[in-house]
């Protein structure tokens, strides 16, 4: 993520920011990628914190337009934990964007957002995440930090953030668009196995008995079936490209802008480098590593597939 500029002083101002110190009103204009004056704020400023600008009067922004129901507002800490759940989407869409997903000239389906809370006025409900034809359904009380944690230890994971899900269901949609090209299909079936193998079979087999950590998959869940081992994959791209962009905004590394890299290797290279560096930082401060997974050959194979075929714009 980059660091923007106060259209009013010029100060530096973040991704979420509503204000600027100097008393500026904020909106973030995602098609430009810059801070400007809110004065066509999305609908959902006062109720959500939306920072995007909207994109017809008085309407949504591009991501807030994308979510088609909302979470039981009738229970007071649903509309804190979709707050939260928006703002991730907004950030990890910001990704997407850079890359060319999105925005004109991609006139291809945009992902249709289902926003549901498992605690609701009437019940406790699970709320399966997931993607099924261009539809997302997120559980917006994984903002919650107790159940998120609670839910890591259960099952094992190294790594569970709102940001996580969204760069991993969105990569289960963006698998979707791309399946309409047989070219990638076969492409994909080569290197990830074959995604018609029935998916409710091996997730069950699975979560009967995860299997032990594999060199070939980035995460142990990456294992469970081809469509879960390019979702991780995708999501793991994201945050890789990510922590290089952001590392590189804050100063800490030079080298351009790291959605513009077409070279899988060099952006990797980066970005491992970086990963290590900021888990010794963190190690120096008692906290757990920013990015505890090994990048295996094996990986690297998928990540460079994935980056081909997910990078729209031109170098
Ligand atoms: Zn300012
Ligand atoms: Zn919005
Ligand atoms: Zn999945």
């Amino acid at each position: 993520m980059q660091i923007f500029a106060c259209p009013a002083c010029g100060e530096q101002v973040w991704f979420h920011n509503l204000t600027c110190s100097c008393g500026a009103a904020l909106s973030f204009d995602v098609a430009h990628q810059e801070m400007v004056t809110a004065d066509a704020p999305c609908r959902h400023r006062d109720t959500l914190g939306c920072n995007w600008t909207s994109l017809h009067h008085h309407g949504a922004c591009l991501s807030c337009g994308m979510t088609r129901t909302h979470p039981d507002l009738e229970v007071p800490e649903n509309r804190a934990h979709w707050s939260e759940t928006e703002a991730a989407k907004r950030w990890v869409l910001d990704g997407l964007v850079r890359w060319g997903w999105f925005v004109p000239p991609d006139d291809g389906a945009r992902p249709v957002f289902d926003m549901l809370a498992e605690r609701t006025s009437a019940q406790e409900l699970p709320v399966m995440m997931g993607h099924a034809d261009g539809q997302i359904t997120i559980n917006v009380n994984e903002a919650d930090p107790a159940l998120r944690a609670q839910r890591q230890a259960e099952l094992g994971e190294a790594y569970r953030t709102m940001t996580g899900h969204m760069r991993h269901e969105l990569a289960h949609f963006l698998f979707w668009r791309l399946s309409q090209d047989n070219v990638f299909l076969d492409a994909f079936r080569a290197l990830f196995g074959d995604d018609r193998q029935d998916y409710a079979v091996a997730l069950s087999a699975y979560y009967d008995k995860p299997p032990a950590p594999d060199p070939a998959h980035i995460t142990r869940y990456a294992q469970a079936h081809p469509h879960e081992d390019w979702a991780e994959t995708v999501a793991h791209l994201l945050h890789l490209t990510d922590l290089t962009d952001s590392a590189a905004a804050a100063g800490f590394v030079t080298g351009g802008d790291a959605y513009r890299q077409g070279d899988t290797d060099v952006l990797l290279n980066r970005a491992v480098e970086l990963a290590i560096s900021m888990n010794h930082i963190n190690r120096a401060l008692g906290q757990p590593d920013v990015y505890p997974f090994v990048v295996t050959g094996l990986v690297r194979e998928k990540l460079r597939f994935a980056h081909r075929w997910l990078r729209r714009v031109e170098s």
